[in-house]
């Protein structure tokens, strides 16, 4: 725990110092983005403007060359009649031969107007082209008069000035001298503007930029473009001046006159002439190249700026996300810590087996300091016979990731403890180091009361057993001597009564049946609570269970006049694996409900197949009635022990308040539900649902569980043996006996019994189970073991237990029956009718083996015995004969038939198959000819022949069968 918190604190620190760099690395990554992007930008707007200035400049020099050129080549021009005016011979020369030493050298290119020679008083004296301009005195003209009036003029250039025929020219001129050094007039040239114009307007320039050329005094010479009055027009205030003529050449930026945008300017003397050519571009046109490259640069860095922005973001928000848990889990880490502090269980953390951090509990729990224990190994201080279980929880460990030990712990001062210990594994992220995580606490106290719990339940189990004992004893003996009332009773009710007595008789009967009736309940109440009900799980006829209790059921719906009805789909008929003994309970405990709080209508027994799979059918049984209904308010309770629905109802109707208990803890028991649906004053439905697996036995044995009875006229008296003692129901026993033409003898305990029966042959021994000296299961074993025809000796139990478990046992102990006290006459002798008919009245272990086989092989020996009952001996070999006879022919035709195809004729002979083969017990061979006989109604020959030869295997099957019962009965 140590080594965690250390871990986390360190990862929270780092996380907090790492957070303002990374903010300081994003920002200064965004200044320097931007500061970057502004010096590249500041550098090319620089460079794009310094790139103007030094293509402008350039632009001036060609433009300075040129004009400087066109007037030095006047210029020479002047200087050459000035030098041919200083010859003598010109001035005695023919004017041709004069104007040929004057001219000859001039320049006659277009851009030149003619030069003409004026004396000192400005008047025209010579022409280059020979003509008389229409004023032929210049003496008040600026290039005469500042020749005139300036002896070092040198070359004096003259503002614009229009020409006689519209141009616009700048005169040049030069001062002659005499020979005695006086003004001898002026020399003159023209250089016309339009040429310059031309020049300049061939330039090709940025859009709205101007080329200007201008007199040092301000005066427009020639302007691209052109304006109407811009020639001569004086602009002596622009701004060009602010440098010239400090600096004859240069540029400087500034804002335009004429439409207030920026420009650049650029300005250069015409060589040390009073002339300059200025060229001026917009800037805004000069920037923009540039303008696009920087919204494009800017919007590639306000992009990243963006970018950074948001990783800066989504970082920041991580961090704080990352910050936030931290600190949670640094919050929750106290917390635990806290908690592990000061928990009352002791918290321990180890790692490699041994303990590392041990919370303070530990004083508590051991007495000892978390110094003390730190560093002990985990199975220190565990008592050695639990040391064992530690180990096998460190096994544990590796594979669960929790795991539970109990174990008893010494303390310091050498007591023991018992330890509940949580083991948790931690898996550390990154290093995969395991750690365990121990909670233990003193369990010591729970260890003693769960000691003292498992007391008081085996305890209240013994008492339990007790009662179970106590119940079965009491069933017993309240049995007993209801067994005495009840047979008594009714030996007394086939006496001859008067009609007073016998109503007083009739009465002992229902109150005694009620008693017994009620004293079943309470005692499978108990059993069930005891949890000692077993279910069986026989094979069992569904029909036959539920319709015997229906004819249970039949008299008293009859008293009540209700029609009582059982509807079976046909889907339910067949046989079941379950326990019918507890299905025919809940139907009784349901049905009697309807019957007894149905005053009038009906009470139907609906049975259904809910669904049905290969493993299990589930059946669905409805009880509904016609009767009082049940109040809503009462729905809850109903299944609860003792539980009536409406106390005045219940004491019109009477009741334990326990059938619908004990039925619902039964359907529950059989893995079944049960509920109900009602209308007060219209009726209810009680339902419940099971699912039984279907049993093999039903496809082909349907009737043995017919009763075997014996028709009245051939019933003969058997010799009986009852072993009881109590005196009342031996003399129950042997009244009911003797009263249907029985010989009984009657003796008082085990021991007697075996005795007797050793003496005397008995057809059925009735042997009471509880009884002194020996008792009837004891007896039953002893008579028994003396083997031969003792071994086969019928033996019928008379039980008043109604224990679970009972029944079992005296089948085991080799009893053939038994026989619930109290019992009434007709169950009593049925039973022992049905005992001796179903064999004989000894029936041998083998016979009844074979028996057995036979049902399940499609053979029903009853029903011969029956036939030989009825017959007697001496008619029963040639009926059978008969019979067998009959049937082969029968068989031998079908088969025939069925070859040929005629399928009607073969299933006409099937149908005296049945019959026949009925007779004999041939179960399966009924079965056969009966489909047969169906299904040679439809049009299937190859069906028919197959069942035919079916029907002939079968009879080859069956006869010698009944062959062997013909002899053995013989
Ligand atoms: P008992 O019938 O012995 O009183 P049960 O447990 O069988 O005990 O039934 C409990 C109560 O449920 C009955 O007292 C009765 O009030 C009610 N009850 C059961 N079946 C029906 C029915 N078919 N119609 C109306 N009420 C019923």
């Amino acid at each position: 725990m140590m080594g965690e918190t250390s871990r986390v604190t360190a990862f929270n620190t780092s996380n907090l110092r790492t957070m303002p760099i990374i903010v300081i690395g994003a920002l200064a990554a965004v200044i320097c983005t931007i500061a970057l992007t502004g010096w590249v930008l500041w550098d090319s707007r620089q460079t794009a403007v310094s790139d103007a200035f030094r293509d402008s400049e350039n632009l001036a020099t060609a433009l300075e060359v040129e004009i400087r050129h066109d007037i030095e080549t006047c210029d020479l021009s002047l200087t050459a009649v000035l030098d041919g005016l200083s010859l003598p011979e010109t001035a005695t020369v023919s004017p041709v031969i004069r104007d040929y030493i004057l001219f000859d050298h001039s320049a006659r290119a277009p851009q030149y107007g003619s030069i003409f020679v004026l004396d000192r008083h400005g008047d025209l004296k010579i022409d280059s082209r020979g003509r008389t301009p229409a004023r032929t005195n210049f003496n008040q003209r600026d290039f005469f008069t500042a020749q005139r009036d300036n002896g070092d003029a040198g070359l004096f250039i003259s503002n614009p000035s229009k020409g006689d025929n519209g141009d616009w020219y700048l005169m040049m001129s030069r001062r002659v001298v005499n020979e005695d050094g006086s003004f001898g007039g002026v020399v003159a040239g023209s250089l016309r503007l339009s040429y310059i114009q031309q020049i300049f307007s061939s330039v090709a320039m940025i859009p709205g930029s101007s080329i200007v050329l201008f007199s040092t005094g301000g005066k427009i010479v020639a302007r691209a473009p052109m304006g109407s009055n811009d020639i001569g027009r004086d602009i002596s205030n622009a701004p060009v001046f602010k440098h010239f003529p400090a600096e004859t050449f240069g540029h400087y930026e500034d804002v335009s006159s004429v439409d207030n945008a920026a420009r650049l300017y650029v300005y250069r003397q015409i060589g040390g002439l009073p002339l300059i050519v200025g060229i001026g571009i917009p800037k805004a046109a000069v920037l923009a190249d540039w303008g696009g490259k920087a919204v494009f640069l800017c919007s590639l860095v306000t992009a990243f700026i963006s970018l950074l922005g948001m990783l800066g973001w989504i970082l920041n928000r991580e961090l704080q996300r990352r910050g936030a848990a931290e600190r949670v889990a640094l919050e929750s880490e106290q917390r635990y810590r806290l908690l592990a502090d000061h928990s009352s269980d002791m918290i321990v953390l180890a790692r490699g087996g041994k303990r590392v951090y041990v919370s303070p509990a530990c004083d508590r729990l051991y007495g000892y300091t978390p110094e003390e224990m730190k560093g002990t190994a985990i199975e220190a201080m565990v008592h050695p016979d639990d040391i064992p279980a530690v180990q096998r929880a460190r096994e544990e460990i590796e594979y669960c990731s929790e795991v539970l030990v109990t174990y008893r712990a010494e303390c310091k001062d050498g007591h023991y403890v018992w330890v509940e210990a949580s083991w948790k594994k931690v898996v550390e992220c990154g290093t995969g180091r395991t750690d365990i995580i121990i909670i233990a606490r003193d369990i010591t106290q729970r260890v003693k009361h769960e000691e003292a719990l498992l007391a008081a339940r085996d305890q209240a189990d013994a008492a339990n057993r007790a009662k179970s004992a106590f119940l079965a004893q009491m069933s017993h003996e309240i049995r007993t001597p209801m067994n005495g009332v009840l047979g008594m009773n009714q030996l007394l009710l086939a006496s001859g009564l008067s009609l007073d007595q016998r109503h007083y008789a009739e009465t002992v009967a229902t109150c005694a049946t009620s008693l017994l009736q009620i004293l079943d309940e309470i005692l499978d109440e108990s059993k069930l609570e005891a949890g000692m009900i077993t279910l069986e799980t026989v094979d069992f006829d569904l029909a036959k269970t539920v319709e015997d209790a229906v004819t249970i059921l039949g008299p008293r719906a009859e008293q009540k006049s209700l029609t009582l009805d059982m509807v079976l789909a046909p889907a339910v008929r067949g046989w079941f694996h379950g326990d019918p003994t507890r299905l025919r309970q809940i139907v009784l405990n349901l049905a009697g409900n309807a019957i007894k709080f149905t005053d009038e209508g009906r009470v139907g027994i609906n049975i259904a197949v809910a669904t049905e799979t290969e493993a299990a059918t589930t059946l669905r049984f409805e009880v509904s009635d016609t009767g009082v209904g049940i109040a809503p308010e009462a729905r809850s309770r109903l299944f609860q022990k003792f539980a009536q629905a409406d106390v005045s109802i219940t004491r019109r109707f009477g009741g334990t308040g326990l059938g619908l208990a004990i039925s619902r803890q039964l359907v529950e028991m059989m893995g079944g539900t049960i509920g109900f649906d009602s209308e007060p004053g219209k009726g209810t439905t009680f339902w419940f649902e099971l699912s039984l697996p279907r049993a093999a036995a039903a496809l082909s044995a349907p009737a043995v569980t017919e009763q075997k009875v014996i028709p009245p006229n051939q019933r003969r008296s058997f010799d009986l043996l009852v072993a009881d003692d109590n005196k009342v129901n031996q003399q129950v026993a042997r009244l009911m006996l003797t009263h249907a033409g029985h010989r009984v003898d009657v003796v008082d305990n085990g021991l007697e019994a075996v005795k007797a029966v050793q003496r005397k042959t008995y057809d059925v021994v009735l042997m009471d189970v509880q009884m002194p000296e020996l008792d009837g299961v004891e007896a039953t074993r002893r008579i028994r073991g003396l083997g031969g025809v003792w071994s086969r000796l019928p033996i019928i139990a008379l039980t008043a237990h109604a224990m679970a478990g009972t029944d079992t046992e005296m089948l085991a102990a080799g009893m053939n029956d038994y026989l619930s006290k109290p019992f009434d006459a007709a169950t009593l002798l049925s039973k022992v009718e049905r005992i001796v008919v179903s064999g004989g009245s000894i029936r041998s272990q083998e016979a009844r083996e074979d028996e057995d086989n036979n049902i399940a092989s499609g053979f029903d020996a009853t029903k011969l015995a029956t036939l030989r009952q009825l017959t007697g001996p001496t008619d029963f070999e040639p009926m059978v004969t008969s019979f067998v006879q009959a049937l082969q022919e029968r068989v031998a035709r079908a088969v025939e038939l069925a070859n040929e195809g005629k399928l009607p004729e073969a299933g006409r002979e099937a149908h005296d198959v049945v019959s026949i083969a009925g007779n004999l017990g041939a179960v399966k061979l009924v079965e056969v000819a009966r489909r047969l006989e169906v299904d040679a109604r439809t049009d299937d020959p190859d069906l028919i022949r197959l069942l035919a030869a079916k029907l002939r295997s079968e009879t080859d099957v069956l006869l010698p069968k009944v062959e062997r019962f013909t002899a053995n009965a013989a």
